[in-house]
């Protein structure tokens, strides 16, 4: 069964997903030459305290931290520690956050200091627009294949980059998002055809998406600390990711300071009214 949302609800989920994307304003900012990934899991700990919100990283499994780093060939899941930046690297913030029992989950790509080359420049651009061309597939009488399908379709038309290309990393999705940070349905950022096309897309449903992209691999694995993911052949990846409510109005994005509109006027779709603004 798929969680619907009343307005109520989703007003709620907005609460967390601004205070989401306040986290990322500031662990970005922060994400220098020198600093340690766990520099940004305390500045994350801080915003949530001083915005009066729950972590829903923390204790997850077992979790042991606040959000998610997870640099160069590390995928998804990489856990703040000791590791220090370095210009050059590409490093994933994940980060959710909990407001009156409602959660937002969102995810960006920084490319920390400089001399990265075109190539990883490009990785993160496209898979930020695979991202949006996800959220603009969003729509009331879609299905969930056709978030799925948006999602790969962006990547595949995509000059091959010079590893010779995109790998769409098959083992982990997005999520339905709403009173737990994970629910159902799950979110293939490919079209499995096995898996028949999903449900219906009908407003108060909201879905975390989030494309994991590398420059070879669509295969990882799992470290020993039994969390960071790898690529398998050791090529760098990008993630983006946001949380995404569909009303009658249409979609918005929870996790966005501006509810997605400029991105999504791009793509000629139009954002439902802020329930905060
Ligand atoms: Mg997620």
């Amino acid at each position: 069964m798929v969680e619907l949302k009343t307005p109520e609800q989703i007003a709620h989920m907005r609460a967390a997903g601004l205070v989401v994307a306040e986290i990322h304003r500031r662990t970005a900012e922060a994400a220098v030459p020198g600093a340690s990934t766990k520099d940004l899991d305390d500045i994350a700990a801080a915003v949530l305290a001083e915005r009066g919100a729950k972590p829903n990283f923390l204790g997850y499994g077992g979790f042991p931290a606040t959000i998610c780093t997870s640099v160069n060939d590390v995928v998804v899941h990489g856990i703040p520690d000791r590791t220090v930046l370095a210009s050059g690297d590409i490093l994933s913030i994940d980060a959710g956050a909990i407001v009156n029992g409602w959660h937002a989950d969102a995810a960006i790509t920084v490319l920390v200091g400089e001399g990265h080359g075109a190539e990883l420049v490009e990785l993160s651009r496209v898979t930020e627009e695979s991202l949006w061309a996800g959220i603009a597939a969003m729509r009331k009488g879609n299905r969930l294949v056709d978030v799925s399908r948006a999602v790969e379709t962006y990547i595949r038309r995509q000059p091959l980059p010079v590893s010779g290309k995109y790998g769409i990393v098959e083992q982990y999705g997005g999520h339905g998002i709403g009173s737990e940070m994970h629910m159902d349905p799950h979110l293939l950022n490919y079209v499995d055809r096995r898996r028949g096309r999903g449900p219906r897309l009908v407003p108060g449903m909201c879905l975390a998406i989030e494309p994991m992209i590398t420059l070879g691999t669509p295969k990882t694995h799992v470290l020993a600390d039994e969390w960071t993911v790898k690529s398998n052949d050791g090529t760098w990846s990008s993630h983006w990711e946001h949380s995404v409510a569909l009303t009658e109005e249409g979609p918005l994005v929870l996790t966005a300071p501006d509810g997605g509109r400029e991105k999504l006027a791009a793509l000629g779709v139009t954002v439902a009214p802020d329930p905060l603004a």
